[in-house]
């Protein structure tokens, strides 16, 4: 393994000095306490990172369960008295590592062919709906011809209940949506709700492809929600924001989406871009960072950055009519690793449910831990992410909320396949929606 890169080794190594072994990070790492194993600490992978470093241990296949069954949830680094960030120390362990071993020839085609062609992702996202719908897929599965194509594409059609007829994309016009064209590109504007009290943002809205084809409701929700709250919103044809690529170490597919999204976002005269997805407004932000040695794009990655809002971040500060029932529904709340964590956003979306949504609050023990949905960690690591949401499972079954809330739509696929799992009535929804029912206002399937 070669860490070829001036940036990379001064990173790593400035990262792995403040690890002095104290093993503080233990009790709050999801992966240790469910295998109790020391390779699946922070302190055990950064032991890993630095033998490797260092020639002391082979640069063999024996590293790839270490690098990449991180859940990249960033606990650690919260109890971590030096501030060790073993999250993007295994980021770029996994990039080394493929570079080294190779990519896989799947995830290298979704990262590279598939990812940065909205027309490609979507035409094959409307074949797996239509295979899900009519049982095909599953029939599939069962025979075990979906495995013998692809594990992960195997492991996904399990986690889904069912996909929507339309996506959120689709939706659009019956939202109230208009079609326009600005500068040769496509723009669909919807302006503040009749009822607004008063004007808000021009948002641009960022719909994460788990939003767009797997959970279209939560996006319409917010989108509701945000022109109620009086903001005009943009929708534009954009890419995934490259969170996937990222986490399995591809930065420069990563990289690529981010230049794509910065260039088509950038003139459309914005004064804000929003998403419900807290995984795409956390990587989102990310990308000053992620471009900061590209020239072209150092100072136009500073303005995307700066522009970025969650969901519930903006809706904060906006006003809402009061709800228009309150106290009806109780209601509890995961909070995902990359808004609580990646953004430090807690408050808002508790008060937002009881404000604006109406809920009765009551707290989730241990919120902020892992659900080990981990954008696709539930697919690739099938095992060891059922045995992390069994635990956050636990937690909702101690508490006597009718529903469990959240903010980040990959979250909420794991936590209603463990609802599911258990047989448990009480629904999953986001913070989104229960503030569109609480205005009254009507969501589609
Ligand atoms: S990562 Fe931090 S908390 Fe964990 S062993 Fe190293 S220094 Fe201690
Ligand atoms: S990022 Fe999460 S899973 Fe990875 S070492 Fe830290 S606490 Fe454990």
């Amino acid at each position: 393994m070669k860490f070829d890169t001036v940036m990379d080794r001064e990173f790593i190594n400035d990262e792995l000095i403040k690890c002095n072994q104290c093993g503080y990070c233990l009790r709050s790492c999801p992966t240790y306490q469910v295998t109790l194993a020391e390779a699946t600490t922070a302190r055990g992978r950064n032991t890993l990172l630095r033998d490797l470093i260092n020639g002391n241990i082979p640069d063999d296949e024996g590293l790839r369960n270490p690098f990449f069954d991180c859940l990249l949830c960033g606990a650690c680094t919260v109890e971590c008295f030096t501030d060790v960030k073993t999250d993007e120390l295994m980021v770029q362990a996994r990039e080394q590592f493929y570079q080294t071993h190779g990519e896989p020839p799947i995830l290298h085609y979704i990262f590279h062919k598939l990812l940065p062609s909205s027309r490609r992702l979507t035409y094959l996202m409307r074949l797996l709906s239509l295979g899900k719908r009519t049982g095909l897929s599953g029939l599939a599965r069962r025979l075990g011809i979906l495995g013998w194509i692809n594990a992960t594409l195997e492991g996904a059609e399990g986690l889904m209940a069912c996909m929507p007829r339309q996506f959120l994309r689709d939706r659009l016009e019956r939202l109230g949506f208009s079609r326009q064209n600005h500068d040769g590109q496509t723009v669909w504007l919807m302006d503040p709700s009749d009822e607004a009290q008063s004007t808000g943002p021009r948002v641009a809205y960022f719909i994460g492809c788990g939003t767009d084809f797997l959970l279209p409701h939560t996006g319409e929700a917010a989108m509701k929600v945000l022109s109620l709250a009086g903001c005009q919103i943009i929708v534009i044809e954009h890419n995934c924001c490259g969170l996937p690529p990222y986490s399995y170490g591809d930065i420069a597919a990563a990289r690529h989406l981010a230049r794509e999204n910065i260039r088509v976002f950038q003139d459309l005269g914005a004064d804000l871009i929003v998403t419900e997805c807290a995984s795409c407004s956390s990587f989102l932000k990310q990308y000053a960072e992620l471009l900061a040695d590209d020239p072209e794009y150092t100072e136009p990655a500073q303005k995307f950055t700066a522009a970025i809002r969650d969901f519930t971040e903006v809706l904060a500060e906006l006003s809402l009519p009061q709800p228009t029932h309150s106290g009806c529904l109780v209601v509890t709340y995961h909070d995902p690793c990359h808004l609580v964590r990646g953004q430090q956003i807690a408050d808002q979306p508790r008060q937002l449910l009881v404000d604006a949504g109406g809920a009765q609050f009551h707290e989730l023990p241990e919120a902020d831990w892992c659900c080990g949905g981990a954008g696709s960690y539930n697919i690739s690591h099938p095992e060891l992410s059922l045995k992390i949401l069994d635990r956050k499972m636990g937690r909702f079954a101690e508490t006597k909320a009718e529903v469990l809330a959240t903010a980040c739509p990959a979250c909420i696929i794991q936590l209603d396949y463990g609802r599911r799992q258990r047989d448990d009535p009480r629904p999953v929804r986001h913070v989104a929606e229960i503030i569109a029912e609480g205005q009254g206002l009507m969501v589609g399937e």
